[in-house]
């Protein structure tokens, strides 16, 4: 398969300084799939220091805009050119269904690339009419450095790609670390970067566990930290970064608020709220998650959503007619199963799913698509992020109460509204909490389209222009015009 058991570092695929490895497993079979290194701190060190004479070597820092936007379209290609295998990886790496992995993991990487790889030669400072007398003023924005890109195992490759494709665009040097669960796209995009012919030491990967994170975010060479992954450790990553002053960017976790109003057409969003709720095995950060649906309309939702999430196919990704795949471990299986174990002792009422695949799925970490009614604002299921395939539907009778209801969590990640009336739409969107709202449709990211929370969701923006804020310096420069 890879190069099994390797760290790039400054071009150069070698074992962990002590040589230990780490298995990673196929969530659909429990079977082990891959060799991989587990980083020590030396090695996180000589990471960083290729990041950061990468970063000052002429062939990085010297090279044009037009250049380095050759290198992320090229790599796009590549991507594309190696798109089955990438999606076999991510499949037998992550779980999720092929299909899934090759148009939206995959592709969606590569469309990443490529819309950075059109930004390289647009990162324009401005001229500030300044009104010190003969004073000209003009900004330039400068690469923040060595960036420590942080993973989750939700969406491997995709969202490392948010991180990489606008951090070389604006030419900064990098280290990723990405989740201990699912390094293996992560590795062979590694392969695909040096083929593309990105300078040595300009991209780096240290695979390894939490502890090799924390030894990167509070190592002192690193410039600046992006990390998506859950709120308890993006909390600890800002601490640990706050002796360096390095900048941060944290995409955390979320708890999807969905309103389903009296005239919304019902067919319509059930089936985007189930498809919403259980897509990836509702292991999405956005994921819908907490249905506030009219009461008028609740026993009606209820009773398709059930029959919906009843329906939808489990099996292993690989398999052509699986429609949701596994969860990504035995360990995210139980919590998840722990949060329904509690909805169900609250006393929601469980009206689909409710427990792990069993049969030929049983080896694997499948559980089934759970849909409950009946539950109330303060329940752990309405309240908490399960990441995993479970909708708590509660219900509302005034529509002025709902604004309250929905914001009242710490987090503000994304909120989804189905409704048919435009004034309806126009104001939730407004008075939610949240860094996106999705009016009638899917929690679609999109490279042009600003992401990111508000609140202990996370802060900075990826994707569009935003992102090229967070991985930029802005300098000012002052010119004495005067010649005497
Ligand atoms: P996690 O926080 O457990 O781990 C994420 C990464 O951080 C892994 O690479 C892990 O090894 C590393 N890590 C763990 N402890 C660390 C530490 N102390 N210092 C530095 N690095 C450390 O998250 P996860 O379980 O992999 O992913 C699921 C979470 O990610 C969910 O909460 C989900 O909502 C969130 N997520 C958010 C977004 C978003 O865009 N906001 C997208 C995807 C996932």
């Amino acid at each position: 398969m890879l190069t099994p058991g390797r760290l790039f570092i400054g071009g150069a695929w070698r074992p962990a300084s002590d040589d230990r490895v780490f298995a990673t497993v196929d969530p659909a079979t429990g079977e082990e799939i891959g060799s991989v290194a587990e980083a020590t701190r030396a090695d996180v060190g000589d990471a960083v220091a290729a990041a950061r004479s990468a970063l000052h070597d002429p062939e990085w820092a010297g090279m044009s805009p037009a250049a380095r936007g050759r290198l992320l379209w090229r790599l796009a290609d590549l991507i594309e050119a190696n798109a089955d295998e990438l999606a076999r990886l991510e499949t037998h790496d992550q779980g999720q269904p092929f299909g899934i992995a090759r148009q939206i993991s995959v592709g969606g990487t590569a469309e990443h690339f490529r819309y950075f790889a059109g930004w390289t030669t647009k990162i324009e400072g401005a001229t500030i009419p300044v009104s010190l007398p003969n004073v000209m003023n003009y900004t330039r924005r400068e690469p923040v450095g060595v960036c420590a890109l942080i993973t989750p195992w939700n969406f491997p490759l995709m969202i490392l790609a948010w991180k990489l494709a606008p951090a070389l665009a604006c030419g900064n040097t990098v280290v990723i670390k990405p989740a201990e669960q699912t390094p293996l796209t992560a590795l062979k995009l590694m392969e695909l970067c040096e083929q593309a012919g990105i300078p040595a030491g300009v991209v780096n990967l240290l695979t390894g566990g939490p502890d090799v994170g924390a030894a990167l975010v509070s190592h002192p060479g690193v410039d600046k930290v992006s990390f998506t992954g859950s709120t308890e450790v993006g909390r600890s990553i800002l601490r640990a970064s706050a002796d360096n002053l390095a900048r941060v960017t944290l995409e955390l976790g979320g708890k999807t608020p969905v309103i389903v109003a009296a005239d919304a057409d019902i067919e319509r969003a059930v089936a985007g709220c189930v498809q919403g709720a259980m897509f990836n095995s509702g292991q999405v950060c956005a994921a819908y998650s907490r249905f506030y649906v009219d009461a008028r309309r609740a026993d009606e939702f209820v009773e398709r959503a059930a029959e919906m999430a009843g329906r939808i196919v489990l099996g292993p990704g690989i398999a052509p007619d699986t429609e949701a795949g596994p969860l990504v471990s035995e360990e995210h299986l139980r919590q998840v199963d722990r949060y329904v174990r509690e909805g169900v002792a609250a006393g929601a009422e469980l009206v689909a799913g409710g427990g792990r695949a069993e049969g030929p799925l049983a080896d694997g970490y499948f559980y089934r698509p759970t849909v409950f009614s009946g539950v109330d604002d303060g329940m752990s299921i309405a309240r908490e992020e399960i990441f995993g395939p479970v909708m708590s539907v509660l219900t509302y009778d005034d529509p002025d109460e709902l604004a309250g209801r929905v914001n009242d969590s710490p987090y503000g990640l994304a909120a989804s509204i189905w409704t048919d009336d435009l004034s309806t739409a126009h104001r939730m969107a407004a008075d939610v909490r949240a860094g996106a709202v999705f009016v009638n449709m899917l929690h679609t990211p999109d490279p042009a389209a600003p992401w990111g929370g508000f609140k202990s969701s996370g802060f900075g923006r990826e994707m569009g222009a935003y992102a090229l804020d967070v991985y930029t310096e802005v300098k000012g420069v002052f010119i004495n015009l005067d010649p005497h």
